[in-house]
């Protein structure tokens, strides 16, 4: 086959099944252990061979690009420079075109995911057959949620979330995603937690319960075991999120479960059964809130598209 001419590749959303924040490290770096799993929110990234580097982002209806770089600090352009780097490449570049179906500063990891696609795309585009292991450790050095962006499904990560071990899952979910209008920022709201209450010694102890459900298959025991420490702080900063739990169990009942995803804003519902999600979807439609449906787990990277 000739060397193509552009390359799409795909890359899901992230969510935090669990979200267990230590104490704060000398580095100022918060110990982390958390479960990751990709759901059925994607990105596209299509790089196009080029003289100069150049990005250019589109987004679906109901998701706003305005906070999105439109120059070389875009993680996505940094994902192409250190994938060049590493591999000693000087003067290559590209053009990428992205295509955002992910909520910008959701904490849903829209930019992560497209560091890992553009990640994967540029090593099509330019014949580089980087190993799986190197990819990791340049995705780690872009950013905590990048290694887990290239893997997919469900998965444990540690230190600052950048270690990920796939874990067994034969539980299904289907998540009702709740965007907010306004992002959060990730820091703001660690140095929310920080300011609460000292951290918890324990907080990044591994999450046995839940790693347990999951490998059971009991969807229901996922959903009882389902935690993240960044809810008060964000919900500290953002009494908005705290008011919409109640109203989402108004109209959903009081049997939901209302989990912040990573730093928030976005809330998520999770169902274990499609039929009821799909009522629950339809409720919040009638009371005019504005949320997407998405299975879980879904894979990693993939590439969707050679030219
Ligand atoms: P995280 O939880 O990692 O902070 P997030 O989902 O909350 O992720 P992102 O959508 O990844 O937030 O973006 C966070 C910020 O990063 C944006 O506000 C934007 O300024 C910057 N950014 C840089 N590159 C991108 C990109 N390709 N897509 C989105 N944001 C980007």
């Amino acid at each position: 086959m000739s060397a193509p001419v552009s390359v799409t590749v795909r890359a899901a959303a992230k969510i935090n099944l669990h979200l267990g924040v230590g104490a704060v490290r000398d580095d100022g770096f918060h110990p982390l252990a958390t479960v990751y799993q990709a759901i059925g929110l994607y990105e596209d990234v299509t790089a196009t061979r080029a003289d100069t580097w150049s990005i250019h982002t589109i987004a679906d209806a109901g998701i706003d690009p305005d906070g999105v770089p439109d120059d070389e600090t875009n993680i996505a352009i940094r994902a192409g420079r250190a994938l060049a780097e590493h591999h000693g490449l000087t003067g290559h570049a590209a053009h990428l075109e992205v295509h955002k179906g992910i909520p910008v500063a959701g904490g849903l990891a829209g930019g992560s995911a497209d560091a890992a696609a553009a990640l994967v795309a540029l090593d099509r585009l330019w014949g580089l057959e980087t190993s799986d292991d190197d990819l990791l450790a340049i995705a780690a050095d872009l950013g905590s949620d990048v290694p887990f962006a290239l893997l997919g499904g469900t998965a444990i990560g540690t230190g600052r979330g950048e270690l990920v071990e796939p874990l067994e899952n034969n539980a299904d979910l289907w998540w009702l995603v709740v965007p907010s209008d306004i992002g959060l920022s990730t820091p703001q709201v660690y140095r929310k937690y920080d300011d609460l209450a000292p951290a918890d010694a324990a907080g990044d102890a591994h999450p046995a319960e839940l790693v347990a459900a999951l490998a059971s298959g009991d969807a229901g025991a996922v959903i009882g075991a389902l935690r993240n420490d960044l809810t008060a702080p964000a919900y500290a900063l953002r009494h908005d999120l705290a008011a919409r739990v109640g109203e989402l169990t108004g109209l959903l009942g009081s049997g939901i479960r209302v989990l912040l995803s990573g730093s928030g804003p976005t809330q998520l519902v999770p169902y274990a059964d499609l039929e009821r999600a799909r009522l629950a979807a339809a409720r919040l439609t009638e009371a005019g809130i504005a949320h997407w449906l998405a299975p879980a787990p879904v894979a990693g990277v993939h590439v969707v598209h050679y030219d």
